[in-house]
């Protein structure tokens, strides 16, 4: 199918894609396209106005602070994936950026995009509720945040007023030395994830976990952090035991199904994979700890 007929703007700075999206009446912004064009098509989305950002060159790049990283919405997922600084400092970015779609899909698509889409399998907002990330928004009356435990609304629904563009999202960093994992289960490589899990977590110098934290994708309406399960790791010493309790302890009440898979399913493949992830994260904390006492 083709998208009905719409008008095509070009928006050269932000505050000229702001005033068109407050002037036009049924307008809706274009990002990467990866997943509007295709919402378009279908007509599933009808418009009369496509506000084009990719002109806007102030909205593209990454920012590198002691203790967070701000992204701008325009940055491509690849570039993203591909940031040696980011690698470094948060290698989990690029471990779950690898699984958004596939090559060519990462080269248009964008960071603000996916977190304006909100797709429930959408790695970006998993690794966003991961790290307590704030989503910096720009409306007529000028800008605000938003923590990404309210950004969610309902499906596919998050805290954006027709007349608001998504910036920037800042992500928080963790401390140097802390374990990492992402994974998912998905049917084919590419394909959004049935389940998706990530995990951080930082030991203390007797080896106990003093922070955690926990998330599913792929399972709820937005991503499910699991407090429960952080609070049950804190203080301990890790040990499969403690790995499996936690997992079970992942089979979230929120957890759905749908069309392709029951929510018990989910929440075996929840359980199976929080205890593996937690696992590779935290065999991941020893080698940091260890290399670090290597190099004193
Ligand atoms: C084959 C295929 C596989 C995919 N697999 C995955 C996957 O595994 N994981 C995943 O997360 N995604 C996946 N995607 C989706 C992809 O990541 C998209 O890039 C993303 O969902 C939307 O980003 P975009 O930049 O393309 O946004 P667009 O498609 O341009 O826009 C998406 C929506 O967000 C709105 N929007 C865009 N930018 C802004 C902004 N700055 N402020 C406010 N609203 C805005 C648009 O108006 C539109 O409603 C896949 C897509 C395809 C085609």
């Amino acid at each position: 199918m083709k998208a009905a007929a719409f008008r095509y703007h070009r928006a050269d700075s932000l505050a000229e894609a702001g005033e068109m999206l407050t002037s036009l009446d049924n307008a809706r912004l274009l990002s990467g396209g990866q997943s509007l064009m295709a919402m378009m098509n279908l007509r599933y989305v009808i418009v009369d106005h496509l506000i084009d950002l990719n002109p806007v060159s102030e909205l593209a790049g990454i920012s590198h602070h002691d203790d967070h990283f701000q992204v701008g919405a325009m940055t491509r997922q690849r570039c993203f994936l591909d940031d040696d600084a980011v690698a470094a400092h948060s290698p989990i970015f690029r471990e779950a950026l690898g699984y958004v779609g596939h090559l060519q899909t990462r080269n248009r698509g964008t960071v603000g995009g996916s977190l304006a889409h909100m797709d429930p399998a959408a790695e970006l907002l998993g690794l966003a509720a991961l790290t307590d990330a704030d989503i910096t928004l720009s409306g007529p009356n000028g800008s605000r945040q938003v923590a990404i435990a309210e950004f969610p609304q309902a499906y596919m629904t998050p805290d954006i007023k027709v007349d608001e563009i998504l910036t920037a999202v800042r992500f928080n960093r963790w401390p140097a030395g802390h374990g990492w994992d992402f994974r998912e289960f998905a049917q084919r490589h590419g394909d959004f994830a049935v389940v998706g899990v990530g995990c951080l977590l930082t030991l203390d110098a007797a080896g106990a976990i003093d922070r955690a934290a926990v998330v599913l994708i792929g399972v709820a309406d937005g991503p499910l952090r699991l407090p429960a399960v952080e609070a049950m790791l804190l203080g301990m010493l890790p040990n499969a035991d403690l790995f499996r309790a936690a997992g079970e302890a992942a089979r979230h009440p929120e957890i759905t199904g749908d069309a392709l898979v029951t929510a018990d399913y989910r929440r075996q493949l929840a359980a199976v994979m929080v205890r593996r992830s937690l696992t590779n994260a935290h065999q991941r904390a020893v080698q940091a700890m260890n290399q670090e006492h290597h190099h004193v």
